[in-house]
């Protein structure tokens, strides 16, 4: 291996065998880049980069973010890093607090740290969970945030993740660190798991098995979907610009519907015959729960600089989703 720096690029992406990650990885690959993956494998699948793994410009390291010695050999190698690597879900989260906020507090310090080391670009995943319960819509990167009390274990989730971006942001006013925190709404596709309660592929799984749609609280509280494809090149239009540094970014889709309309939407389009139904907030999470009630991003910023805009309609991600659930549940059936 050369042990001059490579042109193309070589980017590090933690988390790199999870939903958002592989998607990052398959177009860095086909546009030509090197890319280096760090992940544990602990919601990752391996399944997500299989096919990459022959490829002469990827190398995969199963390891934890936490594992200096790994991360340290990695990114003395990468030009940019792109940090997705987190604990992600709000089941998980709510089942597992401690492990949210350490992952996640822990696990992007010692990726800051690492890539000061090595003059690394890092962006690094944060979350629309950020705004909170604001009502103020659509959310914009410079608005006040509003979190709900710390008895709720719901909005650690947030606040960690708001420490990583006053972490990044430190790390570049006190040492010069090029950081690009990314605000990522909600964001759907092949490859994510329905495992830790994401309502798509939930929703997806449930009518293509026939089984109930379930719809928690009364259904009125919104979204907005984005394909990870779209998501993905937002992310890397924002890695090789310039002037996107020192910065959060919104990245997210505009289109509003509610859980309820995206329910049937679901069923109509996997012709599904499975009833709807409603769970209260208070047995499918925990009682006490907190949803957010609307979450719509300002995409205006990332417009700006990149003329970025998604390109996938909601029914063209719902279509995408029922595809990939429907061959996955061929290979688990054995094909019939
Ligand atoms: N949701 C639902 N049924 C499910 C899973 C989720 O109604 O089986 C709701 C959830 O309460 C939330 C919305 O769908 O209001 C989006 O949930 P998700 O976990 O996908 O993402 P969030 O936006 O909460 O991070």
């Amino acid at each position: 291996m050369s042990t001059s720096k490579p042109n193309p690029l070589t980017y590090l992406i933690t988390g790199g065998a999870g939903f958002i990650g592989s998607h990052v990885v398959d177009a860095l690959l086909a546009a030509g880049q090197r890319v280096l993956v760090i992940d544990n494998l602990s919601t990752g699948r391996l399944a997500n980069i299989a096919h990459q793994l022959d490829h002469p410009a990827f190398h995969f390291a199963r390891a934890d973010i936490t594992d200096g010695i790994v991360m340290d050999r990695l990114a003395s190698d990468a030009d940019i890093i792109i940090h997705l690597a987190a604990a992600v879900g709000v089941k998980l989260i709510v089942e597992h607090p401690v492990h949210t906020i350490e992952t996640n507090v822990m696990g992007t310090e010692a990726v800051l740290q690492t890539a000061l080391r090595y003059n690394c670009r890092v962006l690094l995943a944060s979350t629309s969970e950020v705004y909170g319960k604001g009502s103020k819509i659509p959310f914009s990167e410079e608005d006040d945030v509003l979190l709900g009390a710390t008895s709720k274990s719901r909005w650690s989730y947030a606040a960690s993740k708001m420490v990583d971006e006053f972490l990044a942001f430190a790390y570049q006013r006190e040492f010069g660190l090029q950081v690009v925190p990314l605000r990522l709404f909600n964001t759907v596709g092949p490859r994510q798991t329905g495992r830790y309660g994401m309502v798509v592929p939930q929703f997806v799984r449930q009518a293509i098995r026939g089984e109930p749609i379930t719809v928690y609280g009364d259904g009125s509280q919104t979204r907005c979907f984005c394909h990870v494809q779209d998501v993905t090149r937002a992310i890397i239009g924002l890695a090789q610009h310039p002037d996107a540094l020192g910065q959060v970014y919104n990245i997210g889709s505009t289109e509003e519907i509610t859980i309820g309309e995206l329910a049937e939407r679901v069923k109509t389009i996997t012709h599904s015959q499975s009833p709807i139904i409603t769970i209260p907030y208070a047995e499918a999470y925990a009682p006490g729960f907190e949803d957010m009630q609307r979450r719509v991003p300002d995409t205006s910023r990332i417009q700006t600089l990149l003329g970025w805009q998604p390109r996938y309609s909601l029914d063209e991600i719902l279509r995408a989703v029922m595809e990939y659930e429907q061959n996955r549940l061929k290979e688990i059936t054995g094909g019939e």
